[in-house]
C-alpha cells in the first residue's frame, strides 16, 4: 500500500495512560510495517482540560517506549518542536485552517449558526431526559437564513455552528477490524462544529487535520466509535475521501470496567517510575487487544511490526493483568 500515513492524537490534559500507549503502539506498528510515516499531533482545543507541561510528558513517554515519531510535535533538544510540511501539528495553532472550513460549510449549507442560550438548551435537556428522550438539540436555529444570522452576530450575539444533519439519510463506513456499520441521520445529533469562542470542537478540528495531515488509516480507541458518524458526513460535505476506520477495544481492568486510576498504575510514568522495561510494556501492551497467529507472547519491535495484523484486533475489550505483565517484562 502506497503512502501509509497514521498519527497518534492525544489531548494533553496529563500523563499519557497506558491505554493511550496501547493505541500508539498499534499506530506505529502499523506505519512501520507499510513503510508508512507515524505522526504526532496535539489535540488541546478544549483550552479548560489543558495540562501545563503535558505535551512534553507525552512525548517523553513516547520517547521512552521507543516509538520514534517521524512528523508532527516531537521534541529536539529538549524542546517542543513541530516538523513536518502540514503544520502547525498542534492544534490551538490552526484556528484560521478550521474557520476556513467551518465557513465553507455554511456557505454550502450543511451547518448553520446557532443562537441558543444555555440555559435554553440546559431546560430542553432536562425536559428530553424526564421523557426517557436521548438528550439531543432540538434544530430550533435550522431556519435561520446566512443573512439574517450575520446580521445578529454584527449586532454582537454570541453563537455556535453547528452541522446540518439530512433527516433520515444512511451514513455507511468500514471499520477494518469491525466490517461496515450503518447509523441513521435520525439517532444523531446536529453536533457543535464550533464554539462560541471561536475554537472548533473535537469533531471539526479532527476531520480537517486527518484530510489536510494526509491521514490514510485512524486507529483510535472504540469511544470514538459513535463519533464517526459524524466525521463520515463531514468528509462527505467537504468533498474529501474518507480514510480507513480501525476502532480498537478497551483496556479493562479485572472487572471489566475501564481501567482507572484509582485502582493502582495507570501512566506509563507509573511504570516507568515502577522499573518496567519499555520494551516489555511495549510487548504485553500490544496483546492486549490483538493476538498473533501462533502463540508468540515474547516479541522484539521488529517482530510485532512483521506480525501486527489489523484484521486479528479484538472486538471486545482486554483485561490489563499486571502478572502477565510481569512475567513478559522478565523476559527483558
Ligand atoms: N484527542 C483524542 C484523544 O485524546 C483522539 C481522538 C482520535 O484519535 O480521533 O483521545
Amino acid at each position: 500500500m502506497d503512502n501509509v500515513r497514521v498519527r497518534f492524537a492525544p489531548s494533553p490534559t496529563g500523563y499519557l495512560h497506558i491505554g493511550g500507549l496501547r493505541t500508539a503502539v498499534y499506530n506505529y506498528l502499523y506505519a512501520k510495517q507499510k513503510g508508512g510515516k507515524f505522526l504526532l499531533r496535539i489535540e488541546d482545543t478544549d483550552r479548560t482540560r489543558f495540562v501545563e507541561g503535558a505535551i512534553e510528558n507525552l512525548i517523553r513517554s513516547l520517547n521512552w517506549a521507543g516509538l520514534e515519531i517521524d512528523e508532527g510535535v516531537m521534541m529536539k533538544d529538549g524542546k517542543v518542536v513541530e516538523e513536518g510540511d502540514c503544520g502547525p501539528y498542534i492544534q490551538s495553532k490552526r484556528l484560521d485552517i478550521y474557520k476556513k472550513y467551518v465557513d465553507q460549510l455554511l456557505e454550502s449549507g450543511h451547518a448553520y449558526y446557532c443562537f441558543c442560550t444555555k440555559e435554553r438548551l440546559d431546560n430542553l435537556r432536562e425536559g428530553q431526559k424526564i421523557k426517557g428522550q436521548v438528550p439531543r438539540y432540538d434544530g430550533l436555529c435550522r431556519s435561520i437564513s446566512l443573512e439574517e444570522a450575520k446580521e445578529r452576530i454584527a449586532n454582537g450575539e454570541e453563537y455556535v455552528v453547528r452541522l446540518k444533519l439530512p433527516h433520515d439519510e444512511d451514513i455507511t463506513f468500514e471499520d477494518e477490524a469491525r466490517g461496515k456499520i450503518t447509523i441513521n441521520t435520525n439517532e444523531m445529533d446536529d453536533q457543535v462544529l464550533m464554539k462560541s469562542d471561536g475554537f472548533p470542537t473535537y469533531h471539526m478540528a479532527v476531520v480537517v487535520d486527518d484530510h489536510l495531515m494526509g491521514i490514510t488509516h485512524i486507529i483510535r480507541g472504540e469511544e470514538w466509535l459513535p463519533s464517526t458518524p459524524k466525521h463520515v458526513y463531514l468528509y462527505q460535505a467537504l468533498g474529501w475521501d474518507v480514510p480507513t476506520y480501525i476502532h480498537l477495544p478497551g483496556v479493562l481492568n479485572k472487572d471489566h470496567k475501564k481501567l482507572s486510576k484509582r485502582q493502582g498504575d495507570v501512566s506509563v510514568e507509573d511504570f516507568k517510575g515502577h522499573g518496567y522495561l519499555p520494551e516489555g510494556l511495549v510487548n504485553y501492551l500490544a496483546l492486549v487487544g490483538w493476538s498473533p497467529e501462533d502463540n508468540q507472547e515474547i516479541f522484539s519491535m521488529d517482530e510485532l511490526i512483521e506480525a501486527f495484523d489489523t484484521k486479528r484486533i479484538a472486538r471486545t475489550g482486554g483485561v490489563f493483568d499486571v502478572k502477565k505483565l510481569d512475567w513478559i517484562n522478565s523476559h527483558y
